[in-house]
Protein backbone atom coordinates (compact mmCIF):
# COMPACT_ATOMS: atom_id res chain seq x y z
CA UNK A 1 0.00 0.00 0.00
CA UNK A 2 1.27 4.02 -0.86
CA UNK A 3 2.03 5.88 2.03
CA UNK A 4 -0.32 8.21 0.13
CA UNK A 5 -3.14 6.55 1.14
CA UNK A 6 -2.83 6.88 5.19
CA UNK A 7 -4.98 9.44 6.59
CA UNK A 8 -3.39 12.23 8.61
CA UNK A 9 -4.07 11.17 11.74
CA UNK A 10 -2.26 7.71 10.69
CA UNK A 11 0.46 9.01 9.58
CA UNK A 12 1.40 11.54 12.87
CA UNK A 13 0.93 7.96 14.65
CA UNK A 14 3.60 6.97 12.67
CA UNK A 15 6.17 9.77 12.69
CA UNK A 16 5.25 10.10 16.76
CA UNK A 17 6.32 6.51 17.27
CA UNK A 18 9.12 7.25 15.28
CA UNK A 19 10.32 10.07 17.66
CA UNK A 20 9.42 8.21 20.43
CA UNK A 21 11.72 5.64 19.83
CA UNK A 22 14.52 7.41 18.88
CA UNK A 23 14.02 9.44 22.32
CA UNK A 24 13.95 6.43 24.74
CA UNK A 25 17.10 4.68 22.33
CA UNK A 26 18.97 8.02 22.53
CA UNK A 27 18.37 7.87 27.02
CA UNK A 28 19.57 4.49 26.93
CA UNK A 29 15.94 3.11 26.97
CA UNK A 30 13.71 0.36 25.75
CA UNK A 31 10.85 2.13 23.25
CA UNK A 32 8.49 -1.02 24.05
CA UNK A 33 8.32 0.75 27.91
CA UNK A 34 6.48 4.05 26.42
CA UNK A 35 2.90 3.93 25.53
CA UNK A 36 1.65 6.70 22.70
CA UNK A 37 -1.62 8.07 24.09
CA UNK A 38 -4.20 9.93 22.03
CA UNK A 39 -5.73 12.72 24.00
CA UNK A 40 -9.34 13.16 22.15
CA UNK A 41 -10.81 16.28 22.91
CA UNK A 42 -12.87 18.41 20.77
CA UNK A 43 -11.62 15.36 17.65
CA UNK A 44 -14.37 13.30 16.20
CA UNK A 45 -14.53 9.52 16.81
CA UNK A 46 -13.90 9.03 13.26
CA UNK A 47 -10.40 10.77 13.54
CA UNK A 48 -9.98 8.71 16.53
CA UNK A 49 -10.45 5.65 14.85
CA UNK A 50 -8.07 6.47 11.93
CA UNK A 51 -5.45 6.34 15.10
CA UNK A 52 -6.15 3.41 16.77
CA UNK A 53 -6.33 1.91 13.15
CA UNK A 54 -2.91 2.60 13.05
CA UNK A 55 -2.27 1.06 15.80
CA UNK A 56 -2.31 3.32 18.91
CA UNK A 57 -4.50 1.47 21.12
CA UNK A 58 -4.80 4.14 24.40
CA UNK A 59 -7.06 7.13 24.58
CA UNK A 60 -7.24 10.00 26.89
CA UNK A 61 -10.38 11.22 27.66
CA UNK A 62 -10.54 14.74 29.25
CA UNK A 63 -14.53 15.34 29.54
CA UNK A 64 -17.13 12.93 30.90
CA UNK A 65 -19.76 14.31 28.55
CA UNK A 66 -17.55 14.24 25.87
CA UNK A 67 -16.45 10.72 26.55
CA UNK A 68 -20.44 9.83 27.17
CA UNK A 69 -21.28 11.28 23.46
CA UNK A 70 -18.46 9.69 21.87
CA UNK A 71 -17.53 6.41 23.59
CA UNK A 72 -20.10 3.96 21.53
CA UNK A 73 -18.41 5.52 18.30
CA UNK A 74 -14.57 3.90 19.17
CA UNK A 75 -13.18 1.37 17.88
CA UNK A 76 -13.39 -1.38 20.83
CA UNK A 77 -9.81 -2.48 20.53
CA UNK A 78 -9.11 0.54 22.54
CA UNK A 79 -8.56 1.37 25.90
CA UNK A 80 -9.74 4.26 27.51
CA UNK A 81 -8.13 6.62 30.44
CA UNK A 82 -9.21 9.03 32.21
CA UNK A 83 -7.27 12.56 32.25
CA UNK A 84 -9.21 15.82 33.13
CA UNK A 85 -10.43 17.39 36.19
CA UNK A 86 -12.89 15.06 37.38
CA UNK A 87 -15.89 16.50 39.84
CA UNK A 88 -16.87 13.75 42.12
CA UNK A 89 -20.25 13.51 41.21
CA UNK A 90 -19.50 12.38 37.54
CA UNK A 91 -17.21 9.43 38.46
CA UNK A 92 -20.77 6.92 38.66
CA UNK A 93 -20.73 7.95 34.96
CA UNK A 94 -17.44 6.59 33.87
CA UNK A 95 -15.96 3.32 36.40
CA UNK A 96 -17.19 1.02 33.88
CA UNK A 97 -15.92 2.87 30.85
CA UNK A 98 -11.75 3.45 32.04
CA UNK A 99 -9.32 1.42 32.68
CA UNK A 100 -7.30 3.85 34.72
CA UNK A 101 -8.06 7.26 36.15
CA UNK A 102 -4.82 9.41 36.09
CA UNK A 103 -6.07 12.61 36.96
CA UNK A 104 -6.70 11.75 40.84
CA UNK A 105 -6.08 15.02 42.73
CA UNK A 106 -8.16 14.66 46.25
CA UNK A 107 -8.67 12.15 48.61
CA UNK A 108 -12.21 12.85 48.34
CA UNK A 109 -12.66 11.95 44.40
CA UNK A 110 -10.70 8.64 45.80
CA UNK A 111 -12.95 7.91 48.18
CA UNK A 112 -15.65 8.42 45.41
CA UNK A 113 -14.07 6.11 43.15
CA UNK A 114 -13.19 3.48 45.39
CA UNK A 115 -16.81 3.45 46.33
CA UNK A 116 -18.27 3.57 43.01
CA UNK A 117 -15.99 0.51 41.64
CA UNK A 118 -16.88 -1.08 45.25
CA UNK A 119 -20.54 -1.45 43.67
CA UNK A 120 -19.94 -2.57 40.35
CA UNK A 121 -16.75 -5.24 41.32
CA UNK A 122 -13.70 -3.74 39.89
CA UNK A 123 -10.38 -2.51 41.14
CA UNK A 124 -9.71 1.01 39.22
CA UNK A 125 -6.02 1.44 38.39
CA UNK A 126 -4.95 5.45 39.42
CA UNK A 127 -2.16 7.68 39.33
CA UNK A 128 -2.08 10.31 41.59
CA UNK A 129 -1.54 13.72 39.35
CA UNK A 130 1.01 16.23 40.69
CA UNK A 131 1.59 19.93 40.43
CA UNK A 132 4.92 19.72 40.15
CA UNK A 133 5.35 23.34 39.24
CA UNK A 134 3.12 24.68 42.27
CA UNK A 135 0.60 26.98 40.12
CA UNK A 136 -2.01 28.15 42.04
CA UNK A 137 -4.59 27.72 39.00
CA UNK A 138 -3.48 24.13 38.74
CA UNK A 139 -5.05 20.77 40.57
CA UNK A 140 -3.22 18.32 42.02
CA UNK A 141 -1.33 17.28 45.11
CA UNK A 142 2.25 18.53 45.88
CA UNK A 143 5.47 16.66 45.71
CA UNK A 144 5.62 17.02 49.31
CA UNK A 145 1.97 15.04 49.69
CA UNK A 146 2.26 12.29 47.57
CA UNK A 147 3.97 9.79 50.18
CA UNK A 148 1.29 10.18 52.68
CA UNK A 149 -1.31 10.23 50.17
CA UNK A 150 -0.29 7.16 48.64
CA UNK A 151 0.23 5.60 52.28
CA UNK A 152 -3.60 6.45 52.89
CA UNK A 153 -4.50 5.08 49.28
CA UNK A 154 -3.04 1.59 49.86
CA UNK A 155 -6.23 1.00 52.42
CA UNK A 156 -8.13 1.19 49.86
CA UNK A 157 -9.37 -2.26 48.37
CA UNK A 158 -11.18 -1.21 44.60
CA UNK A 159 -7.87 0.91 44.22
CA UNK A 160 -4.96 0.20 43.18
CA UNK A 161 -2.13 2.78 42.83
CA UNK A 162 -0.20 2.59 39.24
CA UNK A 163 2.46 5.59 39.22
CA UNK A 164 1.93 9.40 38.53
CA UNK A 165 0.73 11.93 36.29
CA UNK A 166 1.70 15.46 35.63
CA UNK A 167 0.80 18.72 33.32
CA UNK A 168 3.97 20.25 33.87
CA UNK A 169 3.77 24.22 32.94
CA UNK A 170 2.64 25.41 29.85
CA UNK A 171 4.78 27.79 28.46
CA UNK A 172 7.64 26.74 30.50
CA UNK A 173 11.32 26.69 28.38
CA UNK A 174 12.79 22.92 27.25
CA UNK A 175 15.59 22.96 30.88
CA UNK A 176 12.75 24.15 33.02
CA UNK A 177 10.20 21.05 31.83
CA UNK A 178 13.04 18.92 32.28
CA UNK A 179 13.77 19.64 35.79
CA UNK A 180 9.80 18.92 36.57
CA UNK A 181 10.27 15.88 34.92
CA UNK A 182 13.06 14.99 36.56
CA UNK A 183 11.18 15.87 39.97
CA UNK A 184 8.93 13.37 38.94
CA UNK A 185 10.69 10.14 37.93
CA UNK A 186 12.42 10.89 41.64
CA UNK A 187 8.76 11.26 43.30
CA UNK A 188 7.73 7.82 41.35
CA UNK A 189 11.06 6.24 43.06
CA UNK A 190 9.87 7.47 46.60
CA UNK A 191 6.67 6.28 46.60
CA UNK A 192 7.86 2.89 45.14
CA UNK A 193 10.17 2.49 47.87
CA UNK A 194 7.59 3.84 51.17
CA UNK A 195 4.90 0.81 49.50
CA UNK A 196 5.77 -2.20 50.25
CA UNK A 197 2.76 -3.96 48.13
CA UNK A 198 4.86 -1.61 45.44
CA UNK A 199 5.18 -3.99 42.32
CA UNK A 200 2.71 -2.34 40.63
CA UNK A 201 3.72 1.46 41.23
CA UNK A 202 5.40 1.18 37.77
CA UNK A 203 3.80 4.12 35.63
CA UNK A 204 5.01 7.90 34.48
CA UNK A 205 2.71 9.54 32.76
CA UNK A 206 4.13 13.14 31.43
CA UNK A 207 5.10 14.78 28.22
CA UNK A 208 2.38 16.46 25.37
CA UNK A 209 3.07 17.46 21.93
CA UNK A 210 5.69 20.24 22.75
CA UNK A 211 7.72 18.07 24.87
CA UNK A 212 7.19 14.38 24.95
CA UNK A 213 10.60 13.73 23.76
CA UNK A 214 11.90 15.34 26.87
CA UNK A 215 9.78 13.28 28.66
CA UNK A 216 10.78 9.86 27.36
CA UNK A 217 14.40 10.83 28.20
CA UNK A 218 12.98 11.44 31.70
CA UNK A 219 11.30 8.03 31.77
CA UNK A 220 8.03 8.83 31.13
CA UNK A 221 6.08 5.25 30.59
CA UNK A 222 2.84 7.09 28.90
CA UNK A 223 2.78 10.32 26.90
CA UNK A 224 -0.29 12.35 26.28
CA UNK A 225 -0.55 13.40 22.96
CA UNK A 226 -2.87 15.70 21.15
CA UNK A 227 -2.64 18.15 18.70
CA UNK A 228 0.83 16.27 17.57
CA UNK A 229 -1.72 13.56 16.10
CA UNK A 230 -4.79 15.78 15.22
CA UNK A 231 -3.93 19.37 14.65
CA UNK A 232 -4.57 22.34 16.19
CA UNK A 233 -7.35 22.04 18.47
CA UNK A 234 -11.10 23.81 16.90
CA UNK A 235 -13.53 24.44 20.13
CA UNK A 236 -16.83 25.09 19.53
C1 LIG B 1 -4.94 18.33 26.18
C2 LIG B 1 -4.13 17.50 27.07
C3 LIG B 1 -3.01 16.79 26.60
C4 LIG B 1 -2.50 16.89 25.18
O1 LIG B 1 -2.06 18.17 24.88
P1 LIG B 1 -1.43 18.48 23.42
O2 LIG B 1 -0.68 19.72 23.61
O3 LIG B 1 -2.60 18.62 22.50
O4 LIG B 1 -0.58 17.32 23.06
C5 LIG B 1 -2.33 15.98 27.50
N1 LIG B 1 -2.73 15.86 28.79
C6 LIG B 1 -3.80 16.50 29.26
C7 LIG B 1 -4.18 16.31 30.69
C8 LIG B 1 -4.54 17.34 28.43
O5 LIG B 1 -5.59 17.99 28.93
Amino acid sequence: MSEKLLTDAALNVKETFDKIKKAAESAGRNPSEIRLMAVTKTVAPEKINEAIEAGCYLLGENRVQELLEKYESYDKRAEIHFIGRLQTNKVKYIVDKVSMIESVDSIKLAEEIERRCAKIGKTMDILLEVNIAEEESKGGFSAEEIIDVSEKIKNFPHLRLRGLMTIGRFGAEIEETRQYFEKMRHLLVDIKTKNIDNIYINILSMGMSADFEIAVSEGATIVRVGRGLFGARKYV
